[in-house]
Formats: C-alpha cells, sequence, structure tokens
C-alpha cells in the first residue's frame, strides 16, 4: 500500500492512533490527527506528533477534515458507526480500522486471539509458548502494544500473536490470520452494539477470510461460538470445559482431572500436566488450553508448552492475590468489567466471599450473578455510579451496603471479614466513572489492602 503524499486522517489519539500516525508519516504521507478530547486529557502525544508535523484537531471533528482525506484510519476506541464516518464512506473515502491497514503490510503468520474475556490472559501465555519454543516473536494489538507500531520499527518476527477485540474486528476486510481463537461470547459492551447478536457476529468475523488450510481454535463448550462459526472453512479445533468429555474423533483439547488431553490427526493424542500450574479458576484452565492448542498448530513444542504452564503465574488485575490481612485473603480482579468475568471469579473460590463490585455499568445484566451471589457471597458492597441498579438487582439475596470510596469499600470490608474469608474487588463493571482506567482501580485497591496489614 502506497501512502507517500496521501492525505490520511487518523481518528483518535491514544496509543493506537499515534502510532499509526507516526507510522504513516515516516512512509511520507500528509498525516492529520482528531480526537474529540482536548490537549490536557491526551497528554503528551498531541505536542510530540507536532513536532513531527503532523497537523492536530483537538475537540471536535471537523466534516472537512474528513471529506478531505485519501483514506481514513481509526483507532480502537472510535466507533465507525460515528456520523463523520459514514459521511465520508458515503463519499466513497476509504476506512480502515489499524488492524486492517496494519495487515496489509505484515506477511508474517499472524496468530490471532479474541473472544469476550481471557484474551490477554490467553495471547500472553501463548506468546510464552512460542517463544519458548525458540521462535521469535511480536505479541501485540489490544493487549497495548499497537500492531502498527511493530510493522514501523520494520524488526522481522518469525510469528506475530496479537490479541483483536470485537470493535478492532468490526473495521477488517482481509484481515485473515493463520490460527484464530475464539474464547467465549457473553453479554458485554451493549452500549456500543445494537444488540447481543450483532456483538457475536462481531467476534467471529475473526475467521471470515480464512481457508481449509488456517486453524480455528473454538470454545466447543460455547454455544454461541459454535453456532456463530458453523460454515467457517477453516480447520477447526475444539477445547471443552468438561472434565467428563471424551475427544473421540474431534481435534482439540479436552480437560481431565490435572491434565490437558490434546488430539490432532497428524500427532494424535499427547498429554500437558497442569499439576505445577499457579493458574486460579477453571476459566483460566480453559485459557490455557486454547492457547496449548493454538501455540502447538503454530508450530510450538510439546515441551515447551509444558514449561510456559509451569511458569505462567497469571496476569497483574485479574484474580490476582494481594495479601492476606487477619487470616483473610484479598484479590483484586479490577478487569473483570463484564458480569461473565466476575462469574467466574465468584465460582473460583469455595470460602465465603465479601464482593466489591460497581463502577459503570456498560448495560449489564446483573441478575446474573443472583445464583453465585447465593451460593458464594457474604455480604456486597457497591460502589460507583452503577450503585442503584446493582441493588436493586442483588440487594434482596445477601446483606449489602453502599460504600461511597474505594477506601470506603476496602475498610467496610475489613470490618465484615473473619478469618478464612475472602475478600474479592470483581466490579462487573467499568471504572470510568472513578478511574481513567481498569487499572488506576486495581491499583488504588491494591494499596488500600497492604495498608490495612
Ligand atoms: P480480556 O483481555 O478479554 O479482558 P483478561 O485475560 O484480561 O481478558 O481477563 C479479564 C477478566 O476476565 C479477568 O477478570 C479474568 O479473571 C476474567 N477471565 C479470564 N479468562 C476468562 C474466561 N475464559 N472466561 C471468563 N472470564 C475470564
Amino acid at each position: 500500500m502506497e501512502l507517500a503524499n496521501k492525505n490520511i486522517l487518523i481518528v483518535g489519539l491514544g496509543r493506537t492512533g499515534f502510532a499509526a500516525a507516526q507510522f504513516a508519516n515516516n512512509r511520507g504521507a500528509t498525516v492529520t490527527v482528531t480526537d474529540i478530547a482536548n490537549e490536557q486529557e491526551l497528554g503528551s502525544y498531541a505536542q510530540t506528533a507536532r513536532e513531527m508535523g503532523i497537523k492536530i484537531e483537538l475537540g471536535q471533528h471537523r466534516n472537512k477534515t474528513f471529506e478531505t482525506a485519501d483514506l481514513i484510519l481509526l483507532s480502537p476506541g472510535v466507533s465507525h458507526t460515528i456520523r463523520p464516518i459514514k459521511k465520508a464512506k458515503d463519499k466513497g473515502i476509504t476506512v480502515l480500522g489499524e488492524i486492517e491497514f496494519a495487515f496489509k503490510f505484515i506477511r508474517e503468520p499472524i496468530i490471532a486471539v479474541t473472544g469476550t474475556n481471557g484474551k490477554t490472559t490467553t495471547t500472553t501465555l501463548l506468546g510464552n509458548m512460542l517463544r519458548n519454543s525458540g521462535f521469535k516473536i511480536f505479541v501485540g494489538g489490544n493487549i497495548g502494544n499497537p500492531l502498527i507500531g511493530y510493522v514501523n520499527k520494520g524488526e522481522k518476527a518469525e510469528i506475530v500473536v496479537v490479541e483483536v477485540s470485537s470493535f478492532q474486528l468490526d473495521t477488517i476486510d482481509s484481515f485473515k490470520p493463520k490460527v484464530g481463537v475464539l474464547l467465549n461470547i457473553t453479554e458485554d459492551h451493549l452500549d456500543r452494539y445494537p444488540n447481543f447478536q450483532a456483538y457475536a457476529k462481531a467476534k467471529a468475523r475473526i475467521f471470515e477470510n480464512q481457508q481449509k488450510n488456517d486453524t480455528a481454535v473454538l470454545n466447543g463448550s460455547d454455544p454461541l461460538v459454535c453456532s456463530v462459526c458453523k460454515n467457517i472453512k477453516s480447520r477447526k479445533l475444539l477445547f471443552y470445559d468438561h472434565n467428563d468429555f471424551q475427544i473421540g474423533t474431534n481435534e482439540g483439547a479436552v480437560l481431565n482431572n490435572k491434565r490437558i488431553i490434546i488430539n490432532t490427526k497428524e500427532k494424535g493424542k499427547r498429554t500437558l500436566d497442569l499439576s505445577s500450574t499457579s493458574l486460579l479458576g477453571r476459566h483460566n484452565i480453559e485459557n490455557a488450553a486454547a492457547a496449548s492448542i493454538a501455540a502447538l498448530a503454530a508450530g510450538g513444542k510439546l515441551q515447551s508448552v509444558q514449561t510456559a504452564l509451569n511458569k505462567f503465574t497469571g496476569l497483574p488485575h485479574r484474580l490476582e492475590y494481594v495479601a492476606t490481612v487477619d487470616g483473610v485473603r484479598y484479590y483484586n480482579d479490577s478487569k473483570a468489567t463484564n458480569v461473565h468475568s466476575a462469574m467466574k471469579a465468584l465460582e473460583t473460590f469455595s470460602k465465603p466471599v465479601i464482593l466489591i463490585m460497581g463502577g459503570r455499568d456498560k448495560g449489564s445484566n446483573f441478575q446474573l450473578l443472583e445464583d453465585l451471589m447465593r451460593e458464594h457471597v457474604k455480604e456486597l458492597i457497591i460502589i460507583g455510579e452503577a450503585k442503584k441498579d446493582i441493588k436493586s438487582a442483588l440487594g434482596h439475596i445477601t446483606p449489602t451496603k453502599i460504600a461511597t470510596t474505594m477506601e470506603d469499600a476496602v475498610y467496610q470490608a475489613y470490618l465484615t471479614a473473619k478469618p478464612g474469608d475472602v475478600v474479592l474487588l470483581s466490579p462487573a463493571c467499568s471504572s470510568f466513572d472513578m478511574y481513567s482506567n481498569y487499572a488506576e482501580r486495581g491499583e488504588v485497591f491494591y494499596e488500600l489492602v497492604n495498608h490495612l496489614s
């Protein structure tokens, strides 16, 4: 794709937008970046981009800027349905998402991971497995290391491992991973999609350009994943979450007590041992199974995959153990920004849980937590904008309190907890009502807990 002397407009000046602007600028394009946020909100990106000779338009989207572009590139955080984008498309201007744009410059095999939950964990684990197998790899995408940044650097990896969100898949056209992974599809982002079916279909687009010699790693226990992927052309490797499931002639993986049994036509049955893993929760074992079969499909070695499983201790803000205070264990699961991830967190614990949840609602059905709340939660402490909705959905099930701040929530949990209990921050909501992101929310919780001891 030739960029020199083209008028390229980049919409959204975050990390990805900045990396795309830098790349297009290096290739000789005339680059403009627009963002509805103001200079203060964007930190140093605007000034740095200006110094590179990039035009910056902040605080608004001017129609003229969109209409005079030869090519428009969308950052993952910007919806492709906003008015100026729709108008530009009507005028015949090409609009590409960053993943699609980067893909046009990548010749190496790509392994892509999507799903509602578990993407970052699985992508990281997959990267470790392939690195251990001796490949030079790049790990990036939605994980916080833009794919276009890899292209811009010009250093070639042997395999590119990329996490992709549904928003990024909304704007693909020819993007085709050699191995694609779809972990699960549960309700999320209903504030950005017209309905759940539209969101589910966006996820399945990861396979839309794959052919018979490409591989799809699918959650065979997720009926929605199976239904939206029924007609894909790729070779299917299925992983299942039940212990007693027989793999039979299917290709893929099943869980059997502390083992993952893998079956493929070329290699037959092989086993990975989970007895040394410190991964918490059944959902993480599913992530491990998906990562393992994807890594092996991409040429990874069984022993290297095993070593990666043994060494992986999980990621910050995902069911992260913080400390034990007066016999009470505290866990930070701030990245649980939807109801299903909070459900998985509750399923993990057999001890009574004091649950801190709340934040900004994304159109969720909190009632889905009812049964788990009854079984596991000793007290519910609610924070943030969604407090009324959560209280009316769940407040009748278990003793419930409202906290004004995270500090108040942690202190109330501390007063209630008895030795042997678990205090869990698993918000089931986004963090944007009180924090700039989930990591900041998790760090505040972490600090407060450490001050208790
Ligand atoms: P993502 O990148 O998709 O947001 P993460 O690996 O960052 O996924 O995990 C986000 C949240 O989802 C965490 O709370 C984590 O414990 C939970 N989680 C991880 N894997 C799964 C899974 N397979 N199913 C449901 N929840 C999961």
